[in-house]
């Protein structure tokens, strides 16, 4: 049987973990947290990763924790609905399956923590390749070889760097995401609210299904490395950013000061030449991040995770395996990764001025006409084509 060492305890980690346990491998995961990562806001769980969430006979699971928002509307700065687009509107980014990420992650341990060894609070420290298998040695437990191992590290992995080395390329995006839940508020109801405000900055809030609410700060700003800097250096920078703001900033000041469980990030797409060296390949953001723009970071996940697995039991030899996975996955992710003219930095306006115009194209598209439009539209629109082939790995 052979012995995977696979590294990053969420979702990439631990779908794949599922799958290679279900073809008979021996699978240990390492998380560097010391417990499962369950921040983030809302994910949506469609196509490929709907489908294979079904062959793993988690749809009821994964429906039940649905989050229960109902659709988007678009604010002002003083809290007048611009738009709005209800759930079964074709361009709201309220999907039929939102779920928490920290939801999803726990349904996926569920799965897994009896079949497979956890190491939390731990993490790689070095790789080295043998003939024979891999040897790890870790921060703070003793070395041990494995057969392959699998990075499933997200956007900013440290084991990717020992391995792939300046071959990563970061296409920066122009924007920082931060990720925080706050105590829901007599302004939220089960809408989401977006809203832009003056200095490039938006606001996201999105009700959860634990009567919190799920917020996020975007800001536009060259790379400036904050993604590294320490928690109370990152909350200092986004209360300074959003300070004079108006609209909800007191309240999310107020919680981002609060909280230890803010998520900080670039946003940034990960473009890899090659997602595996020797017996060592890496899969989910670790190895393509689309970032949340594209609103496609989970479903690669889980159709990477799936199909890497599947490649890996049904070839003799890992590195036909591997090469398998990465002629399956490359062209949806290329595709994925191709963002419209203008994305994202059309949505994020400095000025005054360019908050009114924004606001006044979101006012037009949720006009009662272009709704009409974009309805029949959607009604002729031929059935999307299957985005990615799922081959069923017969294997067990
Ligand atoms: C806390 C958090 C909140 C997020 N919130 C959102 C959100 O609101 N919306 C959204 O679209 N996306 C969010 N994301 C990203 C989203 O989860 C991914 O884009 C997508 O689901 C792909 O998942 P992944 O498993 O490849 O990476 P990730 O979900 O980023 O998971 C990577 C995992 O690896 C662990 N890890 C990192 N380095 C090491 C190491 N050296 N050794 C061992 N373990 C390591 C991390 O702790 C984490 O558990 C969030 C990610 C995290 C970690």
């Amino acid at each position: 049987m052979k012995k995977i060492l696979v590294s990053g305890g969420s979702i990439a980690g631990l779908t794949l973990a599922y799958w290679l346990h279900k073809y008979q491998f021996e699978v240990t995961v390492i998380e560097r947290s010391a417990g499962l990562r369950l921040g983030g806001q809302n994910i949506d769980i469609k196509g490929p990763a709907w489908e294979i969430v079904k062959k793993m006979g988690l749809a009821e699971k994964v429906r039940a924790a649905n989050t229960t928002e109902v659709g988007i509307r678009f604010v002002d700065t003083n809290d007048k609905i611009v738009a709005e687009f209800p759930k079964d509107n074709a361009i709201s980014m309220t999907q039929e399956i939102e779920i928490l990420r920290g939801d999803m992650v726990n349904i996926l341990y569920d799965e897994v923590k009896d079949t497979t060894n956890f190491i939390f609070g731990d993490e790689i420290k070095d790789i080295v390749e043998q003939e024979d298998g891999v040897k790890v040695t870790f921060n703070s437990r003793d070395e041990e070889k494995y057969d392959l191992v699998m990075i499933a590290e997200g956007i900013g992995s440290g084991t990717r760097q020992q391995v792939f080395g300046n071959e990563i390329r970061y296409h920066y995006l122009g924007l920082y995401c931060a990720y925080l839940t706050m105590e829901r508020a007599g302004t939220d109801s089960r809408w989401a609210r977006w809203c832009n405000a003056v200095g490039a900055i938006v606001f996201l809030l999105r009700p959860d299904n634990y009567g919190k609410t799920r917020t996020c700060i975007f800001f536009r700003s060259p790379e400036r490395g904050y993604e590294k800097l320490s928690l109370a250096d990152q909350k200092n920078l986004l209360i300074e950013k959003i300070s004079n703001v108006g609209w909800e900033a007191p309240r999310i000041i107020k919680a981002i000061q609060q909280t230890d469980d803010l998520y900080f990030e670039r946003v940034s797409q990960i473009k890899a030449p090659h997602w595996y060296r020797g017996r060592v390949c890496m899969v989910g953001d670790a190895a393509y991040c689309v970032t949340p723009i594209a609103g496609k970071g989970t479903d690669l996940a889980i159709a990477g995770a799936y199909i890497l697995a599947g490649e890996l039991a049904c070839n003799a030899n890992y590195g036909d395996a591997f090469n398998a996975y990465e002629r399956r996955m490359r062209p949806y992710v290329s595709r994925v990764q191709q963002l419209p003219p203008g994305v994202p930095r059309l949505a994020y306006p400095d000025s005054k001025l360019g908050v009114v115009i924004l606001n006044s194209f979101f006012a037009l598209a949720g006009s009662k006409l272009a709704k009409f439009v974009v309805k029949v539209f959607a009604k002729n629109k031929k059935e999307p084509k299957q985005e990615i082939h799922l081959p069923d790995y017969q294997v067990f």
